[in-house]
């Protein structure tokens, strides 16, 4: 069992600010979230486009302000449940929060921050092929974990969007044979990443099937092959041999098994107390970032940056009810890391000139 003071469920830039407000005030967290990286949308749905209303940074790439969080929070050492879907709440009687995720990892917190932003993203499933779900986790899988797991692998992928293009350009030196399907012949992604998968088919190191689709999957009890029905002119099956099918047709949210946790939900939103510190109905479970709702709510990075700085607060007096907490700017009080490290100004000196 994982145990920590905070437990966070969302690893968008809500939930990864929260470790670095959660860890000024020397709480630990630990992060569970359904995909396989941190970062929420911005990792998955945007990493490559500016972002201009961050506060301090005039322009900042998507990808960019999700490391440099990363970075930033790393002296309070986060624990990472990452490509898990939290699912279960239990309630213990001294008022701790036990939530288990679709893949059995039980986490114990005296805290939940739920920042989960639009939900969950479920991987969309490609519909037209009958046998996909016998082949899932024999052959057939949705999201790339470790992508050295398919070191000298054969790898088909599937898909027209950012994501198929950018583990295709990933995958080439590392999958022994690399074929990308995709029923049109138009790609829509970033205009670097179609250029370099184009001269990535023309080098070899990827075969490019496109206007196609997948029909069907064969294999003794794990994949072996795929059937592809090319959809030009030509109209012909090809069988190709393969150890990995990976269609990659884009993320839906869902706010899933949170909406079963007797939480108030509004508009597919959880409602909180805005007024005072992000709480839900339920005591001990706050919900900020684009998961929440509350009159007047923004969905924006920096409010949900706010909210988490006003919700760690909440969390320490309910964590520590005796103790008392002094806010000290950064500048004054420094970091201290969990890890040991300090960062602080430098002193002001005395001395004659
Ligand atoms: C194309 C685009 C451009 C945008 N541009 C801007 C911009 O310029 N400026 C701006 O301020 N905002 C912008 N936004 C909005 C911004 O991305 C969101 O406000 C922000 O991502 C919210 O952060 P979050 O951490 O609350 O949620 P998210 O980023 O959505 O992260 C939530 C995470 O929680 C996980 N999760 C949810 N439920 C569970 C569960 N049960 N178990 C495990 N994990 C779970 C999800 O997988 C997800 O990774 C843009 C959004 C899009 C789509």
């Amino acid at each position: 069992m994982i145990e920590t003071d905070i437990l966070i469920i969302g690893a968008g830039p809500t939930g990864l600010f929260t470790v670095f407000e959660a860890g000024l005030l020397k709480l630990k967290c630990h992060l569970i979230d359904a995909l396989a990286q941190p970062g929420g949308q911005l990792a998955e749905i945007y990493p490559k486009k500016p972002i201009y209303d961050i506060p301090g940074f005039p322009e900042i790439s998507a990808q960019g302000l999700t490391d440099n969080l990363l970075e930033q929070i790393k002296p309070f050492q986060p624990g990472f449940t990452l490509g898990e879907r939290a699912e279960k709440l239990e309630i213990t009687p001294e008022n701790h929060f036990v939530v288990t995720t679709n893949k059995g990892t039980v986490h114990k917190a005296k805290v939940i921050a739920i920042a989960g932003g639009l939900g969950s993203f479920e991987p969309r499933k490609p519909t037209t092929i009958s046998n996909l779900s016998y082949y899932e986790e024999k052959g057939v899988a949705y999201m790339i974990k470790e992508p050295e797991s398919l070191r000298n692998k054969k790898v088909v992928l599937a898909g027209g969007g950012d994501s198929a293009l950018d583990w295709s350009i990933a995958l080439a030196d590392i999958a022994s044979e690399l074929t990308l399907i995709h029923r049109r012949k138009e790609f829509r992604g970033a205009l670097d990443s179609v250029e370099k998968v184009r001269k990535l088919r023309d080098q070899g190191k990827i075969n490019l099937i496109t206007p196609a689709e997948v029909e069907k999957l064969n294999g003794n009890g794990k994949l072996e092959s795929i059937i592809v029905q090319t959809k030009d002119e030509e109209n012909k099956e090809i069988e190709i041999a393969t150890d990995y099918f990976i269609p990659l047709f884009g993320l839906s949210p869902k706010l899933g098994p949170l909406a079963d946790w007797g939480l108030e939900i509004e508009k597919n939103a959880i409602k909180v107390d805005n007024a005072l510190d992000y709480q839900t109905n339920i005591p001990g479970i706050y919900a900020i970032g684009d998961i929440n709702t509350y009159p007047g709510k923004l969905k924006l990075i920096l409010c949900g940056f706010h909210e988490a700085t006003l919700m760690c607060q909440s969390a320490y007096n309910r964590i520590y009810p005796n103790k008392k907490y002094v806010l000290k700017y950064t500048t004054v009080g420094g970091i201290t890391g969990f890890d040991g490290s300090r960062k602080q100004a430098p002193k002001a000196v005395v001395e004659a000139i």
